[in-house]
């Protein structure tokens, strides 16, 4: 299969005796948009860390399942390796390097990504044309930005390892309105250029306009899934998160 689709297989995982997901299986298509929605500790991170291989830096183990991106298993790589093969998480809290200028943390993320100077160039360019305030504050130490300002910079920096599968987690949380809005339209935008997204998100609303499918995680189980319109009009999720009754 050529397809970069992600295609996550019955997969557990566990943080020492604590089991955080129970054979999850989710799909992100290529060129879609997938969220995962669910409450505080439903496994949502854990999945995410999971296909990124950053989950043994947490602690976390996976004990059963496949993980496979573009036909190749990413179970069993390093994450430097799941870079390279075009995946690339976004942390929750944004995690930007904070005494470094912006500019830096922009080059931090071309290290080891696939393609040379010239690819690394290409990609701050359409950075800067996506968050311009990113060229703005180039030489700003990044601890210095709001928090949304640190969402665009943690995004883009990932984006200069130039994805093809984009993992985000929660962009929107802490965020005012209208800032959690603007971050969902790049994200609308960053799939538009062609790069796939599966997308973290506490605010199902925000989630649900952006996705075209969704799988709600409960107590690390699915506990529903399907196209992100029927998902929405479902009294469930309705009720339990989006707050309407
Ligand atoms: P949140 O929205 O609160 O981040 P989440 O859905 O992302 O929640 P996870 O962070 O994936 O959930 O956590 C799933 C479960 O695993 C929880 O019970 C959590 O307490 C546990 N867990 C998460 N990280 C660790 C860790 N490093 N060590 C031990 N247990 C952990």
């Amino acid at each position: 299969m050529t397809a970069a689709s992600l295609e996550v297989r019955e997969v557990s995982v566990g943080y020492g005796p604590v089991r955080a997901l129970n054979a999850v299986s989710v799909d992100v298509p290529e060129g879609a948009v997938v969220a995962v929605l669910g409450g505080n500790g439903a496994g949502k991170t854990t999945l995410l860390r999971a296909v990124s291989r950053t989950l043994r830096f947490h602690g976390g183990t996976i004990g059963s399942g496949s993980i496979t991106f573009a036909g190749r298993r990413l179970d069993g790589l390093t994450p430097a390796e799941v870079v390279a093969a075009g995946v690339v998480q976004v942390p929750e809290g944004r995690q930007v390097f904070a005494r470094m200028t912006v500019a830096d943390n922009l080059r931090a993320g071309a290290l080891g990504a696939r393609g040379g100077r010239r690819a690394a160039a290409e990609a701050r360019e359409r950075v800067h044309e996506l968050f311009p305030v990113l060229a703005d504050r180039a030489h700003q130490r990044a601890g210095l930005l709001s928090g949304g300002e640190q969402q665009m910079l943690a995004m883009g920096r990932a984006l200069m390892a130039r994805p093809r599968l984009l993992l985000l987690d929660e962009p929107s949380l802490g965020l005012a309105p209208l800032m959690a809005d603007r971050i969902a339209e790049t994200v609308r935008e960053i799939n538009a250029r062609g790069t796939s997204v599966l997308l973290v998100e506490q605010n199902a609303a925000i989630a649900l306009r952006l996705a075209s499918s969704a799988v709600v995680l409960e107590v690390g189980a699915v506990a529903l899934a399907g196209p992100a319109d029927e998902l929405a009009a479902s009294d469930e999720v309705r009720r339990r998160y989006l707050g309407i009754t």
